[in-house]
């Protein structure tokens, strides 16, 4: 007998959406979280994640972020809570980047509403930077924040509303796939369903072997600076940001709690061999380096950091996620690989991933996601 008909395993970012979707269509779901939900042990803790529209990544990008944000602001229907805060983004660099590129073909394949601000003006528009002089401001005046915890437990709970039976502290052990379905074994019990997706981020590796050479672990340093003038730093003053250049990508947020401002480098993280060893501590050669990047490049900022905290994410060599069946295990699925930007896209990730697991096929673009291509590092 079937205990249900999908399982889902991990329940952070995506596999938490992906359950809201699953069991809004009526579909019966287990989920299975080796932590809490909301835990801050992998990629979804830290107060914020930056929603941008504008994307460096690249415009194919885009149609799917339209439509995440549709269904941020769905689920924040259904669940009363404040989960996405438009309060533009500052994407800020060298026009003649790759980065920059993108995110000006973006603007102009899709229309999307945006100013240029450069020069003087930027210095009296946002004070609080230091700019060079062959750096731009781009401002997507549909980016913003989102708050990661609360939304990972607000898609659980809608599911459990609608019938999804969350296994919390419960790790799963094993995928045992055959022709009629799948053992899904967790903290030594086993439960029969018809089909797995495995959402388990930069765990990935540790519970399927395979994907070991495509997925890596990396490990994500977090930091947040006091203000000169917090005043300066309130999401009605201070657009989110993210300004890259050849050694440092530096990104940040608004204040959230009054006090203090977040401003992270994100470049090159480091590769976590295993990730149930992840090093939580952050070395004071971590932290001198991001201090002189905001003394830099953030004035407004006093660059002795306040708060710094470790995550990880599961990277893939292009940096693009997969989503797909994984080949050679019946009834399975696989979504994860997503680099360090795939909060803001986890609703509309979720639908996809309810698309495939219900219908085999999704009306998104994700071609550029597609699981089976080269993704040997
Ligand atoms: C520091 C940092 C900053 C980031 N900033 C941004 C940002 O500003 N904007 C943005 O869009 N994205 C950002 N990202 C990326 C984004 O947070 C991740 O891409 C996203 O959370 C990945 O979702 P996921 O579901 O794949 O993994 P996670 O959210 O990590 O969830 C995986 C879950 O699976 C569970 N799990 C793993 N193995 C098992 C098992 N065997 N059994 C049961 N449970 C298991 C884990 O405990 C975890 O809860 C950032 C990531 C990091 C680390």
């Amino acid at each position: 007998m079937m205990d249900a008909d999908v399982a889902v395993i991990g329940v952070g970012a995506m596999g938490s959406m992906a359950l809201w979707q699953l069991a809004n269509r009526g579909v019966s779901v287990l989920g299975f979280e080796q932590f809490g939900i909301g835990n801050d042990r992998s990629a979804a803790g830290g107060e914020s994640r930056l929603f941008r529209t504008a994307y460096m990544e690249g415009k194919q990008y885009v149609p799917l972020l339209q439509e995440a944000r549709r269904l941020w602001r769905q689920l924040e229907q259904e669940t009363g809570n404040t989960l996405l805060t438009l309060n533009g983004g500052l994407m800020i660099g060298d026009p003649n980047t790759d980065a920059l590129k993108n995110v000006l073909q973006s603007i102009e394949a899709f229309q999307l509403e945006h100013e240029i601000i450069q020069g003087e003006e930027a210095t009296k528009r946002y004070p609080q930077y230091r700019l060079f002089p062959e750096e731009v401001m781009i401002l997507d005046k549909k980016a913003g924040f989102i708050r990661p915890e609360l939304a990972v437990i607000s898609a659980t709970r809608q599911a459990e509303a609608n019938g999804a039976v969350i296994h919390r502290y419960a790790k799963v052990e094993e995928i045992i796939p055959d022709n009629a379905g799948v053992t899904v074994v967790a903290n030594g019990q086993s439960y029969r369903v018809g089909k797995v997706l495995v959402t388990t981020g930069a765990w990935t590796k540790k519970l399927m072997p395979k994907w070991n050479t495509k997925i890596e672990a990396r490990r994500l340093v977090l930091t947040w600076f006091p203000a000169k003038n917090i005043d300066q730093f309130k999401p009605e003053n201070f657009p989110i940001f993210a300004r890259m250049r050849k050694d440092f990508r530096l990104t940040g947020a608004p204040t959230l709690d009054g006090t203090m401002v977040k401003a992270s480098n994100t470049k090159n993280p480091a590769n976590v061999p295993d990730p149930g060893q992840l090093d939580r501590d952050v070395s004071l050669d971590e932290l001198k380096e991001v201090s002189e990047y905001v003394k830099e490049l953030i004035p407004g900022l006093i660059p002795d950091p306040v708060r710094a905290s470790v995550y990880m994410d599961g990277y893939t060599v292009d940096d693009h996620s997969v989503i797909g069946e994984v080949p050679g295990m019946n009834h399975t699925f696989l979504v994860s690989g997503f680099s360090g930007h795939g909060f803001k896209m986890s609703p509309v990730i979720g639908s996809i991933a309810a698309d495939l697991v219900i219908d085999g096929k999704t009306e998104h673009g994700i071609e550029h996601l597609d699981l089976g291509r080269n993704l040997v590092y």
